[in-house]
């Protein structure tokens, strides 16, 4: 290789050669490879310091929708130093209690009762201010810290229930929904986690749901089903997050492991546009035809509001309503 073509030359005959399926005797299957290129230049004086860099430029190729090749440059640089010290602090983000709950209502829309919060994850940070889980999450995931954040969400919001109960601000009704990463379900102890959580907290079973995403459903291990039976057992419900904008997989709903589909908020946003109203529309009758309930998120208007009740949405969440609140403020709404 004696300059930057050459490499764009090899990644893209590498690409070309990985378009073809694999033909197996299931049938044909597809791997998506993505290229990270970096050029040995004099500012390398390691192997290593090479390899990181081609590593952080294929993540970006990753994050771009894969099948391509990207080249290393600054702002990739930059990007992957900002990304570690974030991952660095994360890791001591729990011990040092600078994580919050941020709880956004949930409502029945018929009747505008409340029924229950979403716990959504805010993260303090010391220097870089109060941060969104866009801002983290990702990372949380690619390190594997996401199963600390999320095991710290599901016991801070059981306890935060069980406060509410104990003061008589929350009926026996009332439920808590905890967002789960697929990570949690290659993981053995999960199920045992959440039985303990409810019973440390004396909570019913039935005051808790988890929202997993389509993820999670299409890794259709025969353990996550299990896992997700064994949760629906105890009495916890499971509602898919996103409900279509991942990777939608109805053979997954057709094993009736869950109780309820989350509509995206992109969905309801373009509620004026064509096809977004459709997709709403048609996400709750599937939900309904399966038994399952409808849970709309990102009403805005009342426009919005008016339509989901009016195709027999049950439940939804929206800054019409109120956005995720701290405890004090969920507590008087
Ligand atoms: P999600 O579970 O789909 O949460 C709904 C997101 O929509 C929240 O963003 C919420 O603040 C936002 N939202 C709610 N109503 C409206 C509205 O009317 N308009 C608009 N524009 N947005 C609205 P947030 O808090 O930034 O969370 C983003 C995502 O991060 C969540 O999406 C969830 O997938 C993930 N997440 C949050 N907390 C946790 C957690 O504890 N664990 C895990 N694994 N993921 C989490
Ligand atoms: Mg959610
Ligand atoms: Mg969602």
């Amino acid at each position: 290789i004696s300059g930057l073509e050459d490499a764009d030359d090899a990644a893209e005959r590498v690409l070309t050669v990985m378009r073809q399926p694999v033909k197996t005797e299931s049938g044909d299957v597809f791997a998506a490879v993505s290229v990270g290129i970096a050029m040995g230049t004099p500012k390398y004086d390691q192997p290593e310091q090479i390899l990181r860099d081609a590593d952080a430029a294929m993540y970006v190729a990753k994050s771009q929708g894969r099948a391509r090749a990207i080249v290393f440059d600054e702002s990739i640089g930059r990007l992957a130093r900002d990304n570690v010290d974030l991952t660095e602090d994360l890791r001591h983000a729990i011990e040092r209690k600078e994580l919050r709950i941020a709880y956004q209502p949930v409502l029945r829309l018929k009747h505008m009762e409340l029924i229950g919060f979403e716990a959504l994850v805010r993260w303090k940070h010391p220097r870089r201010g109060l941060l969104l889980p866009g801002n983290f999450i990702s990372q949380a995931e690619e390190s594997n810290l996401i199963v600390a954040v999320d095991r710290w969400m599901l016991a801070e919001a059981c306890a935060q229930l069980a406060n509410w109960q104990d003061r008589g601000l929350a009926g026996p009704a009332l439920q808590m929904s905890v967002n789960v990463s697929s990570k949690e379900f290659s993981r053995t102890d999960f199920l045992a986690e959440v039985r303990d959580v409810i019973e440390a907290h004396a909570l019913t079973a039935a005051g808790l749901r988890l929202e997993i995403t389509e993820g999670t459903m299409l890794e259709r291990s025969a353990r996550t089903y299990d896992v997700l039976a064994a949760i629906r057992a105890l009495g916890v419900s499971v509602d898919v997050d996103d409900f279509g904008t991942g990777y939608a997989s109805l053979s997954a709903l057709n094993h009736l492991v869950v109780d309820g589909l989350k509509i995206d908020w992109s969905f309801v946003t373009s509620i004026n546009a064509h096809h977004g109203w459709d997709i709403v529309e048609a996400v709750i009758s599937l939900a309904h035809k399966l038994g399952l309930v409808a849970i709309a998120e990102g009403i805005e208007t009342a426009e919005q509001l008016r339509r989901l009740i009016a195709l027999g949405c049950d439940f939804g969440q929206g800054h019409l309503f109120a956005p995720g609140l701290g405890p004090v403020a969920a507590a008087a709404f």
